[in-house]
């Protein structure tokens, strides 16, 4: 009945630990699930006030545009050049899109043909190797190993496979290792994308969630990458929109066109109301930001300090709302995954689910009040592995 390309499609590894963890739950177990990459911090009020003037504007109620709204780039243009340091021309260089997901997927039908290479990160985020699978591409894994923090090394990948090597995918900070790299990395990809040719497409949600003084880098804010890639990113995790669905593509012009004709044919842009939000978001006041990030850093240490003293290995991250900690010997991740849901009632990712080099990690979120982290790293000191 199903087209091979979504047979194709490796399984999904949550599904087992989905399902005891709703057992649990309807046993009346009580779960601090430390698996969601979802903010639980609301969207800024003021973000949420302009979403509702515009919803009740009847322009609004109109098919949007491809693009996206002017106003909306423009707003994404002035906040890159501001944040960022990278300049962007609003009409060419910006893509509105319906969350970034929506356009990391669509970039895979833009630029590969049956048959074609993918470089993709692994362990990373799902998307680029499915997305990859469903265009009929084919991914090839780079592995993000703990020698290298996590970083592709260039120079061990298959030379035939860098040469036919069409398109290549980059996320730091990263999820799920929460590892982050300096502008010299990216001018190292900007080099190896000319000398290779190949597209780069650096998935960038996490930028403005950092600490301590660290301040992630856009890959475009380096010499040249504008001649070969684009940067996706979204108001999705730095805004607490990931249900509002809003996001953006920037960079080169020409890959953009190619994306937009896509879309265009797939679907009919971003509600304009949410574009309004967006442009809210963007260009408001930006100390609920700031506010949200020390949440963040707080709930940071206590879980950092609670796994080391519950035994655990793993390093305090810079950016992201993930920690990315060795399981103990002896265990692969999921087994160790099940062990703690069942005897902590806590619930984590299992690394193997981001791909084969995950294993041996398992990755906590930070997106629960600190109370519950507290009252996790309580139960698994208690568990004593
Ligand atoms: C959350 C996340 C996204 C998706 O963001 P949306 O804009 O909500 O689609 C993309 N990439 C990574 C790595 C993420 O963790």
């Amino acid at each position: 009945m199903y087209a091979k390309r979504i047979t194709s499609l490796p399984p999904y590894l949550f599904a087992e630990i989905d399902e005891r963890k709703k057992k649990a739950e309807d046993k009346g177990i009580d779960i601090i699930d430390l698996s969601i990459g979802d903010p639980d911090l609301p969207t800024p009020p003021h973000v949420v006030e302009a979403a509702c003037r515009a919803a009740k504007n009847p322009l609004n109620h109109r098919y949007p545009s491809y693009e996206g709204m002017l106003s909306f780039r423009e707003a994404v243009a002035a906040w890159y050049n501001h944040k960022k340091h990278v300049s962007l021309d609003a009409e060419d260089e910006v893509l509105t899109l319906i969350g970034s997901k929506e356009g990391i997927a669509h970039s895979a039908f833009a630029f590969l043909d049956s048959g074609d290479i993918a470089l993709v990160p692994n362990p990373a985020y799902p998307v680029y190797k499915n997305a990859t699978l469903l265009a009929n591409g084919i991914p090839h894994s780079v592995p993000l190993t703990d020698e290298t923090e996590f970083k592709p090394d260039l120079d061990r990948i298959d030379k035939e496979v860098v040469r036919k090597a069409k398109i290549m995918f980059l996320n730091y900070p990263n999820n799920p290792t929460a590892a982050t790299v300096e502008k010299t990395f990216f001018k190292e990809i900007v080099d190896f994308a000319h000398d290779h040719d190949i597209i780069i497409l650096h998935d960038n949600p996490y930028s403005e969630l950092t600490f301590d003084g660290y301040e992630a880098p856009s890959f475009l804010a380096v010499d040249g990458a504008k001649e070969v890639g684009i940067e996706f990113n979204s108001l999705s995790k730095t805004y607490n929109m990931t249900g509002w669905r809003i996001g953006y593509a920037i960079g080169n012009s020409e890959l953009l066109k190619g994306l937009r004709l896509v879309k265009t044919n797939v679907d009919s842009g971003a509600f304009q109301a949410i574009q309004a939000a967006g442009i809210a978001a963007l260009t408001g006041p930006q100390d609920c930001v700031k506010l949200d990030m020390e949440i963040y850093r707080e709930r940071r240490d206590i879980l950092f300090d609670g796994l080391r003293s519950a035994g655990m290995e793993l390093k305090k991250p810079k950016a992201t709302f993930y920690l990315w900690a060795k399981v103990p010997s002896g265990f692969l991740s999921i087994q160790y995954s099940m062990l703690l849901l069942e005897r902590a009632g806590v619930v984590v990712t299992p690394g193997v689910g981001f791909g084969e080099n995950g294993e041996g990690f398992v990755r906590f979120s930070l997106c629960v009040s600190k109370e519950r982290i507290k009252e996790a790293c309580e139960r698994l000191e208690r568990l004593d592995i």
